[in-house]
């Protein structure tokens, strides 16, 4: 019943069916049931004219009761369109229909009795409403209407050919009837009880014809929790199929390299939270299992080091170790600070980028293959086939979010005992996202700054204020500091964004200039050599000020700098401000954080500078993220690896998924092969979703 085409229902045939599997991917009887509304609206209270024309601005919607006279077509072109005038015992207003034009013409009947629904406004201080719903009064009082109407994600095309809200509607009332029994119980007795009872299928009955309101409410939260649970489970499922079957290399050595580093080495002492991260990330490699780890932690919390003990605790045990970053100039400075660190130990430390020389490729190549190499540094490169390791035992992922979830797999690829992997993030992701995109994975949390770092002072500047700007990085600059000035580029290839940072290379350049100061430029089209040229120099404190796009966002470590200023702040997204931020404030003195701006930004370009503005805590900043901006945003859609969700909303429910996740591991606790009768309902639904599902992944 639920795989019958679409054409075949009622109302719909071959044209119409063409265009919802087109527009919105409905082909199936189930893909139309689980096309949910996106809200609903009370249509229990009717308005007249006079109360609507009284006050319009406070009518979102209004529903009014009246007669429908004179359609006709009129203007040219662009401005064709069908008005009519509509008219109840206090006044009369038009409606008009810019789209359609030829559905609506058919189907407008002069003279007749209408309810309408819709957006009042005005046009030349006259009454209107553009595109209402309309019903024949005659067909309302027949008693089909109820107060709740879902409302529906249509298209202009499918609206076009009277497809609206509406009509998906009395698709859905037109579907009900038929798939009586054919919606079987995914849920155990006893989690349809905490649900409020509601079954399956009459919860898909409420969503689409509600009763009530509680009884809706009830429904939605059923199917949420059903979609939420369903993936929770199959994430638990995989991790707990990877602890039973994937044989993890034994990593039971105290070791020298550890222990000498740490004695000798170490150029500070660990924070408590670094300590408890690497005891945690210790014991799982000694387990026998599989590690597959994330760690979390805030901008500067010192994920670097964690990565580097874990990787000592591999090589003391006769395996190397990878260490990947997402671009050239995070993986070289990661080479750079590891070989620094690790100069007097026997250990060899070595780049593999997309830009490594023919002759060097070969020769770290071959090295690696040898297991000459102990520690491999680079980029996606490492990914490549021709990439062969000799023990690969620990792969260290910087800044997770830029590899996709293909990527992760490929590792495995590796070795014959898949090596553990810790994912670090680049910025802290909310719980929510995190247990649902890392849900299979253990997670290490870093909640500690290392001691004496001061606060960093932010402010929002608008480009008004420029000048005095100057002046303040011109008396930092006096005191020994170094500046970043950052540009926003979305695309690398977008011509006018290049030219607001090479403008703004310029104009620095002129407010201060050589031999006094020096103004470095990188941006992502200048050739490797030049950028690291460029960074390097920086480094070294050979410039003072460096000019860049967002090139220099991720992880790059100069203690130096104190100032950063973001131009055009508000084309920025949070966590990208945040990480921004995070390059300043690594050293021991204050440090300063401007955003800079035009007059005229919006309400959530406001909220996210007021966020940045207001505290600099990583994990806050993300929550507030993900409220602005929804998860598939965050995490950048198509590489997000986030299960597509039609019900639940991870933003607003997050008490559902927490209680979701817990559902579900207490289904596994007490039945890990889902074999015991009362959970029979979810072994066939796992059994059924198999193929549509894609959250069936490995780490
Ligand atoms: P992130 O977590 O953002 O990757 P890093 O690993 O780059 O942070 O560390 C930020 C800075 O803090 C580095 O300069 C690093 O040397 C320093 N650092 C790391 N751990 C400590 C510590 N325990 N005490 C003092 N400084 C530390
Ligand atoms: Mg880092």
């Amino acid at each position: 019943m639920l795989d019958s085409p679409i054409e075949y229902l009622k109302g719909v045939g071959p044209q119409r069916g063409d265009l919802l599997r087109k527009e919105l991917g409905i082909a199936t009887f189930g893909d139309l049931l689980q096309h949910f509304p996106f809200r609903y609206v009370d249509r229990s209270r009717f308005h007249t004219v006079r109360e609507i024309a009284a006050a319009p601005d406070e009518h979102q919607q209004a529903q009014l009761r009246g007669r429908l006279t004179a359609p006709k077509l009129i203007g040219e072109k662009q401005a064709r369109r069908i008005t009519a005038t509509f008219s109840d015992d206090t006044g009369s207003m038009e409606l008009v229909w810019f789209k359609g034009l030829k559905w609506v013409q058919q189907s407008l009947k002069h003279g007749e009795e209408y309810v309408v629904f819709g957006k009042p406004g005005a046009f030349k201080g006259k009454l209107n409403m553009a595109h209402p719903e309309l019903e024949l009064a005659s067909v309302w009082d027949s008693g089909i209407e109820a107060a709740l109407q879902p409302v529906y994600r249509t298209t202009e095309k499918l609206a076009a050919r009277g497809l609206t809200s509406r009509a998906i509607w009395k698709l859905q009332k037109a579907l009900l009837p038929q798939i009586a029994g054919s919606l079987p119980e995914t849920l155990g007795a006893e989690q349809v009880q905490w649900l409020g009872g509601i079954t399956r299928e009459e919860a898909y009955r409420q969503v689409h014809a509600p009763v009530d309101a509680q009884r809706l409410d009830l429904a939605r939260t059923r199917l949420k929790f059903e979609e939420l649970f369903f993936i929770q489970l199959g994430l638990l499922r995989n991790k707990q199929l990877t602890q039973q079957q994937v044989r993890g290399n034994v990593f039971a050595e105290v070791g020298e390299k550890l222990k000498t580093f740490y004695a000798e080495h170490l150029p500070f002492e660990l924070t408590g939270a670094q300590k408890r991260v690497v005891k945690e990330i210790r014991k799982d490699m000694g387990s026998g299992r599989q590690m597959n780890r994330l760690l979390q932690g805030d901008v500067g919390s010192g994920k670097t080091l964690v990565g580097l003990l874990s990787m000592l605790i591999a090589l003391d045990n006769g395996f190397q170790a990878a260490l990947m970053a997402p671009t050239e100039i995070l993986a070289q400075q990661h080479h750079a600070t590891l070989s620094r660190m690790l100069q007097r130990m026997p250990v060899v430390v070595r780049l593999l980028t997309g830009s490594t020389k023919q002759a060097e490729r070969k020769s770290v190549l071959q090295a690696l293959r040898l297991g000459e190499v102990h520690i491999i540094v680079g980029t996606h490169a490492l990914l490549e086939d021709r990439v062969v390791f000799d023990r690969l035992g620990l792969v260290v992922i910087d800044e997770q979010h830029r590899f996709g979830v293909a990527q992760r797999a490929r590792l495995w690829a590796k070795s014959e005992v898949p090596p553990h992997v810790l994912v670090m993030t680049a910025t802290p992701i909310p719980r929510t996202l995190a247990m649902t995109l890392y849900g299979d994975l253990d997670t290490s949390i870093i909640d500690e700054l290392p001691p004496g770092r001061k606060p960093i002072r932010t402010v929002h500047r608008f480009d008004s204020a420029r000048n005095a700007v100057f002046g303040f990085l011109e008396e930092e600059l006096a005191k020994g500091r170094q500046v970043y000035v950052v540009y926003p580029l979305i695309e690398e290839s977008e011509k006018s964004d290049l030219k607001d940072v090479t403008d703004g290379f310029e104009s620095l350049s002129r407010r201060f200039p050589l031999p006094r100061y020096a103004v470095g430029i990188i941006h992502g089209r200048m050739d490797p050599g030049t950028k690291d040229y460029e960074m390097a120099r920086f480094k070294k404190g050979e410039t003072n000020i460096l000019v860049s796009t967002t090139v220099i966002e991720v992880g790059v470590d100069v203690p130096n700098a104190s100032v950063m200023v973001i131009e055009n702040a508000e084309r920025f997204g949070l966590s990208q401000l945040h990480q921004l931020r995070g390059r300043v404030g690594r050293g021991a003195e204050q440090s300063f954080c401007i955003l800079m701006t035009g007059d005229r930004i919006s309400s959530d370009a406001r909220t996210r500078l007021s966020t940045m503005v207001r505290t600099n805590d990583g994990f806050q900043i993300a929550e507030t993220d993900l409220r602005l901006r929804g998860p598939g945003d965050l995490l950048g859609t198509q590489q997000s690896g986030l299960p597509q969700l039609r019900i639940a909303d991870l933003v607003e429910d997050q008490e559902l998924l927490q209680q979701a996740r817990q559902a579900a591991q207490r289904v596994l606790d007490i039945d890990p092969a889902l074999s015991a009768p009362q959970h029979a309902p979810i072994a066939r639904a796992i059994a059924e979703r198999k193929q549509q599902v894609a959250w069936g992944r490995i780490s």
